[in-house]
C-alpha cells in the first residue's frame, strides 16, 4: 500500500474503503462478510474508512467491527454531519453525539459537512454557529479534522474552499468527470491551498466498469497495459498528486484484493502520454451516445443570467449515457438545488456564450432541448418541495 499525507502529516491510505454499501444479507449488513472485508483491508495496509450519517447501519457495523478487532486507534474514520437536516446548533450536538456512540469512539478523525452543493449551505450552517461548533471541538480532541463533501459545480466549490481553513474536502472525481462538479479546477484548487482531496465515485458509480462500451474496453485492452477498466479509473487518479486518498465501495473479496493491487502498482506520474491518449480515445467512445459535445471547459461562462450551460449539458448528457433518472439527479445536485438556480430556462438568448464556443455548439437551441428532456413537471414539482426544505429558516 502506498500512504499520502494530511495536513498534520498522517499517512493515509491511497485506498480508502468506502462504506456506504456494505455487504447485505436478509436485507442487512452482512456483519460476518463485512468484518472479513474490513479487516482483510486493514491487513493489506488500508486505514482510511469513510461512512455518513445517513449510510443505513453502516457507522454502528463499523463501530462494532473496529472495536471488537481493537484497532479503533489505528485507522482513520472519516464521517459526515447530515447539514441538510440541521437547523441549530442544538442539532450539531444532537447528530454528533449519536455518531459518536454509533461508531463507539470519541473522537472522530475526519469529520464532514456532507453533501454541500452550494455556498448557501455552508452560509446556512454558519449562521447556527458551525465554525464556533467546530473550533471547540477540535480543542477538545472529539475532532481531529473538519472539512466538507461536495456535490455542486467547481465555482460553488471554490467559494466554499476559499471560506474556511479546512483540513480535508471530499469530491466526485473520474477521467470522464475530469471536468464536472468541482473537477479538475476544484481539486487543483484544493492542492494549491493546501487541502487534502478525498475522491468519491472514481468509478462514477460503477458505470466506468459496468457501462462502458464495448468499443471503449477493446481500446483499453489492444493497449497491451494488461489493466483493467476500473484498474485504469484507478491508475488516471493515483498519477495526480493533487489526490491524496481514493475510495472504494469494495464489496467483494475479489474486488478488495485487485483494488489492493493497483493501488501498490501505481503512483505519481506513472502514466504516460500513450496511456493518457487511450483514455482521450475511451472517453470518445463514451461521448458517441451523448447528444452534445460539450467538453466542460467553461470559455462560455459566465453567463450573465446565470445558466450553467457545462453543469446542464453534462447532466443531459448522462440521461443518455448511463440513465434519464441519473441525469436528472446529477441537474438537481448541480444547477436545481443551488440557492440561486442556474436554469436553462433564464436564458435571455443574448448569445455571447456561442462566440467563445470551441466546439461550435448552438447552446442556445441545445439549452431549450436539454431542459424540456430535464425537467418534465414531475421533477419540477419535486425540486420544489425539495427547496422548500432544504432552504427553510433556522432558528
Ligand atoms: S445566450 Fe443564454 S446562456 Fe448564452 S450567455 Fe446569453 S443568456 Fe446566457
Ligand atoms: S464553451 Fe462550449 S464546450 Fe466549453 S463548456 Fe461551454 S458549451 Fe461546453
Amino acid at each position: 500500500m502506498q500512504y499520502r499525507t494530511d495536513k498534520q502529516g498522517n499517512r493515509l491510505s491511497v485506498l480508502g474503503f468506502g462504506c456506504m454499501r456494505l455487504p447485505q444479507k436478509g436485507g442487512k449488513i452482512d456483519m460476518e462478510e463485512t468484518e472479513k472485508e474490513l479487516m482483510a483491508a486493514y491487513s493489506e495496509g488500508i486505514n482510511y474508512f469513510d461512512t455518513a450519517y445517513i449510510y443505513g447501519g453502516s457507522e454502528a457495523a463499523i463501530g462494532e467491527i473496529f472495536q471488537k478487532n481493537a484497532i479503533r486507534d489505528k485507522v482513520f474514520i472519516a464521517t459526515k454531519l447530515p447539514q441538510y437536516l440541521i437547523t441549530s446548533r442544538a442539532g450539531i450536538d444532537k447528530y454528533f453525539n449519536e455518531q459518536l456512540s454509533r461508531l463507539r469512539t470519541d473522537y472522530i478523525d475526519y469529520y464532514l459537512m456532507h453533501h454541500l452543493t452550494d455556498i448557501a449551505m455552508w452560509e446556512k450552517l454558519k449562521k447556527v454557529g458551525i465554525i464556533e461548533w467546530i473550533e471547540e471541538k477540535k480543542k477538545t480532541g472529539a475532532i481531529k479534522n473538519a472539512g466538507f463533501s461536495y456535490h455542486g459545480n467547481s465555482d460553488g466549490f471554490i467559494r466554499i474552499l476559499e471560506d474556511y481553513d479546512w483540513d480535508i474536502c471530499q469530491v466526485q472525481y473520474n477521467y470522464y468527470d475530469e471536468h464536472t462538479q468541482a473537477g479538475a479546477a476544484g481539486v487543483k484548487a484544493a492542492y494549491a491551498k493546501g487541502v487534502p482531496v478525498i475522491i468519491m465515485e472514481p468509478l462514477r458509480g460503477g458505470k466506468l466498469v459496468n457501462l462502458l462500451p464495448e468499443s471503449a474496453k477493446k481500446i483499453m485492452s489492444e493497449s497491451g497495459r494488461g489493466w483493467s477498466p476500473a484498474a485504469w479509473s484507478f491508475r488516471w487518479l493515483y498519477d495526480q498528486p493533487e489526490v491524496t486518498v481514493v475510495l472504494s465501495g469494495m464489496n467483494s473479496m475479489q474486488m478488495l484484493e485487485e483494488n489492493i493491487k493497483t493501488a501498490t502498482d501505481s503512483g505519481i506520474g506513472d502514466l504516460s502520454d500513450g496511456d493518457r491518449e487511450v483514455l482521450e480515445k475511451v472517453i470518445e467512445k463514451i461521448r458517441e451516445k451523448e447528444k452534445v459535445g460539450c467538453t466542460g471547459c467553461r470559455y462560455c461562462m459566465p453567463c450573465p443570467k446565470g445558466v450553467d450551460i457545462p453543469g446542464i449539458f453534462s447532466a443531459y448528457n448522462i440521461m443518455f449515457t448511463e440513465s434519464f433518472s441519473q441525469g436528472r439527479i446529477q441537474h438537481a445536485q448541480t444547477v436545481g438545488l443551488t440557492k440561486e438556480p442556474s436554469f436553462a430556462s433564464q436564458c435571455v438568448g443574448c448569445g455571447k456564450c456561442e462566440k467563445h464556443c470551441p466546439q461550435g455548439i448552438e447552446i442556445r437551441r441545445m439549452l431549450k432541448e436539454a431542459d424540456k428532456a430535464l425537467r418534465p413537471l414531475h421533477y419540477k414539482i419535486g425540486l420544489k418541495i425539495a427547496r422548500k426544505f432544504m432552504y427553510r429558516k433556522t432558528k
